[in-house]
């Protein structure tokens, strides 16, 4: 098959890198914009991802088959609708369409459809300007901590947790009035505090039926043993040791399938992934928050362990036949360190040579994501700039090989988690 993967960060080299080893060499790839790490997997065309013209006109030309959206940002401004066109129509584009992405475009709207559909999360009002007295009386009446999200994409800074209700006023009057996520925060979501342990669930749809990826759990913030600044992922695990089977199976009958036929009852077209982020309180989970696409860096462990074809299940979802598709896995753990730029998540330099590249063993694989090619040499190109994703018996066996191989990777002032997974060493 011929297929073009939107994109250019480490989630996108591990979709490609799984198209690429477990398609034995049957498809042929292409990624826009892509890295030097996509590059070892297919061909990068310089286009971007919000180009949809471009995109439109690039599978037209070099007859693709199948786009596979990486990020959530052409899915939420209609990459899925543009491709509706008569033109276009008979490409599989994997990806919901603009409404199906208000999943995680709008904190709103996924917190409704929630509502409608019994699946559980926490209690919730959301306020707007013209509600902000309403919404202060609220705040005043609201047990400790108190969440509040600015309803649209605020690159993951838009949710703040308040352990006073004199913070949370604050807050919400410089999210609603101040505008402090600009139109993102016109809307927002004052939320329940749930407290529990956190991780990532993975389904394939077709919008009917659906698939279970391997789930994994991430590690956002950018110090050791959980501590310091949000960040967009040190690092991931999976297995999840605590999805055990019975915690599993109420995952599957109280959010995924309700999830599914939400989506269907209300005719939302959605073929794509849905990334479920959950919350397990008392061995009970509730839903997070929806993505509607694969997490970065938890598709770094994912798709190494998916022993199936990424291509063949996307192509199965086009053609509404997942029912009689089964998932295979690779049972080890997989555990993928994030190696940044010195300074991340605040500011950073770019454009140092990185080292050691090609000498990495062949049991670890390492995703590239701010990366680029300068004068045939790769060189630092944004904030997160590589992970190693490595396997092991358990996670401490995983993580040592990872770290063992970052040891011999160089660029100035990088830096790693040694401690990815450490709960479950
Ligand atoms: P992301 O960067 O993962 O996309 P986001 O900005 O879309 O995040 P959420 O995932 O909804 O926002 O929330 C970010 C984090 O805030 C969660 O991973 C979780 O740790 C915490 N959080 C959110 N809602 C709650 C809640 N109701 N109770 C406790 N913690 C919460």
């Amino acid at each position: 098959m011929k297929i073009l993967i939107l994109g250019g960060g480490g989630r996108e080299h591990a979709l490609a890198w799984n198209i690429k080893e477990r398609g034995n060499g049957r498809h042929e790839l292409f990624i826009a914009p892509g890295n030097p790490g996509t590059a070892q997997c297919g061909t990068n065309i310089n286009i971007a991802i919000t180009d949809f013209e471009g995109l439109g006109r690039f599978c037209l030309d070099n007859t693709i088959e199948m786009v596979i959206a990486g990020p959530e940002e052409p899915l939420v401004k209609g990459a899925w609708d543009h491709f509706q066109q008569e033109a276009l129509r008979h490409i599989h584009f994997i990806g919901p369409s603009q409404l199906g992405a208000q999943l995680e475009g709008s904190k709103a709207f996924a917190k409704a459809f929630m509502q409608r559909h019994h699946i559980p999360t926490a209690a919730y009002r959301e306020f707007t300007a013209e509600q902000f007295e309403e919404g202060v009386n609220y705040l005043q009446q609201h047990s400790l901590p108190i969440v509040l999200k600015a309803d649209g994409l605020a690159a993951g800074k838009g949710v703040v947790i308040c352990a006073t209700h004199a913070e949370a006023i604050i807050e919400f009057e410089a999210m609603l009035v101040q505008a402090k996520f600009g139109d993102a925060s016109k809307t927002v979501v004052v939320e329940q505090f749930l407290d529990g342990i956190e991780m990532s669930i993975f389904i394939l749809t077709d919008g009917k039926d659906y698939v279970l990826l391997p789930e994994a759990k991430d590690y956002k913030r950018i110090g050791e043993k959980d501590t310091g600044l949000n960040t967009g992922g040190m690092g991931a695990v999976s297995p999840v040791p605590f999805a055990t089977g019975d915690f599993m199976q109420k995952v599957a009958t109280q959010i995924i399938e309700p999830t599914v036929k939400g989506l269907d009852k209300e005719g939302i077209d959605y073929t794509g992934f849905v990334f479920i982020g959950l919350i397990k309180v008392n061995n009970e989970p509730f839903v997070i928050e929806y993505n509607c696409r694969m997490g970065d860096p938890e598709t770094e462990v994912v798709m190494p362990r998916l022993k199936n074809d990424l291509a063949n299940l996307c192509l199965a979802a086009a053609e509404h036949r997942l029912a009689g598709i089964h998932i295979e896995t690779d049972p080890r753990t997989a555990v993928t360190v994030v190696a940044v730029s010195g300074g991340y998540p605040g500011s950073f330099e770019k454009g140092y040579k990185i080292e050691g590249l090609s000498d990495v063993p062949a049991e670890t694989i390492v995703f590239q994501a701010g990366t680029k090619e300068k004068d045939g040499q790769i060189v630092t190109n944004g904030g997160r700039v590589l992970c190693a994703t490595s396997f092991g018996a358990n996670t401490s066996e995983a993580v040592a090989q990872s770290r063992q191989v970052l040891s011999h990777i160089r660029f100035d002032d990088m830096y790693y988690r040694g401690d990815i997974g450490y709960e479950f060493e």
